[in-house]
């Protein structure tokens, strides 16, 4: 790989950051589930809070350290993670009211709760959005109530669309929903359903993630024992380009390999991640992007509130960021994006010849019609999208 010794200008590293907050806890487990979450008990929801906020004082403080100078700007803020609808509003409003006090809050801020159907009632949403909550990610995964028990969801569709309405009728302008594809059980036209009537209620965005079956899921043990569960892969592509199809003529335009929106809506935290920009990661597991480091948290409950209430550090992995693994994520993540990756530009940001380092890694893979090139600009194709993950591994 070629890479000359300039620093690069990288994209927006004193522009307004965002931060991500992980809120472990779920109230089941998802068979297909391959996150860090731990079991919801109400007691522990208090430490909880306290720890993340004991933690962002301690990164407050390293924060200093990385260029920004005080009082910085921010204009998204995320809970994800696990369950965050687990919490009572008022607990997610302690955490925004701490960002708050440090952070500027710089116009138009983008604040999204995920939420699980059936958590959260309209006077929940309510108060989610007297604590300045903008936008709702509400996983529906599927409207089919057989795939929903087979997934071991909690709730049903009409759960999921007695949500959607509360959450609309309270006020939301923005909200997400996401669909899950390539299920075991799954066909073409039952996952095409379940996008009918989430597209009949309107929203603003839509994730559609293909499963992957994760290490240790329960999914994994149940396909071990009967192999003829697994979705073939012409039908997760099928599903994949029909779906994308769907959405595109309904107004929800592609933007990123899993994420279609209509104009104007798309995930601005998100695109952080996908356009390289700084970002914090809070709470058990959350990994987080300051510029020099890439870092990511400790995934064990009691250490993590041990170490909060210790003023230790809960940080379990530091990554720094050289010019050539700056560039590298910023290409993996960048090709997520439909409208692809400038290279003349990503030359001028990373002080590194973008073009050729793009020629070595994937050169080999010129003609197998999983990208293009054109005004040195690169995209991955349809094709490309399904088998990102053989792009990506090229930079890695
Ligand atoms: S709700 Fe999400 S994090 Fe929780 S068990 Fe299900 S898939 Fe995992």
């Amino acid at each position: 790989m070629q890479a000359n010794a300039v620093p690069g200008k990288y994209p927006d590293d004193c522009g307004p950051i965002g931060v991500y907050v992980h809120i472990p806890f779920c109230l089941s487990r998802c068979d297909y589930c391959g996150f860090v979450s731990y079991p919801f008990e109400p007691a522990l929801e208090a430490h909880y809070v306290e720890a993340v906020i004991q933690e962002f004082h301690g990164l407050r403080k390293s924060l200093l350290f990385m260029g920004h100078s005080f009082p910085a700007d921010l204009d998204t803020v995320y809970f994800g993670g696990g369950t965050p609808s687990v919490f009572n509003p008022e607990s997610i409003e302690r955490i925004i009211d701490a960002i708050k006090r440090t952070f500027n809050f710089v116009h138009p801020m983008e604040i999204t709760v995920e939420v699980n159907p059936g958590t959260y009632l309209k006077n929940e949403f309510l108060k989610l959005q007297e604590a300045g909550v903008n936008r709702i990610s509400i996983g529906a995964q599927s409207l089919n109530n057989l795939e929903l028990r087979s997934m071991n969801r909690r709730h049903s569709a009409a759960d999921f669309i007695r949500t959607f309405i509360n959450a609309r009728k309270s006020g939301f302008q923005n909200i997400s929903v996401d669909l899950l594809a390539g299920y075991p059980g799954q066909t073409l036209s039952s996952i095409m359903n379940s996008l009918e009537e989430i597209i009949k209620l309107g929203p603003e965005h839509v994730s559609v993630y293909m499963l992957e079956i994760k290490s240790g899921s329960r999914i994994e043990n149940r396909i071990k024992r009967t192999q003829d569960e697994v979705v073939d892969d012409d039908l997760v592509a099928d599903m994949y380009e029909a779906i994308c199809e769907k959405l595109c003529s309904k107004g929800l335009e592609q933007y990123e390999i899993s994420n279609f929106s209509r104009i104007g809506m798309q995930s601005r935290h998100n695109l952080k991640y996908w356009t390289d920009q700084v970002f914090l990661g809070l709470g058990l597991a959350a990994h987080g992007m300051t510029g020099r480091t890439r870092y990511s948290n400790v995934v064990e409950l009691d250490r993590y509130l041990r170490s909060t209430l210790c003023k230790e550090s809960v940080v379990e992995s530091l990554i720094e960021m050289d010019p050539l693994t700056r560039f590298k994520d910023a290409m993996i993540m960048g090709l997520r994006l439909t409208k692809g990756v400038d290279l003349a530009l990503m030359s001028y940001q990373y002080g590194l010849d973008a073009s050729g380092i793009v020629k070595d890694s994937l050169g080999h893979l010129d003609g197998a019609g999983l990208f293009t090139i054109e005004d040195n600009t690169i995209k991955l194709t349809q094709k490309g999208r399904l088998l990102s993950n053989i792009i990506f591994s090229q930079f890695i």
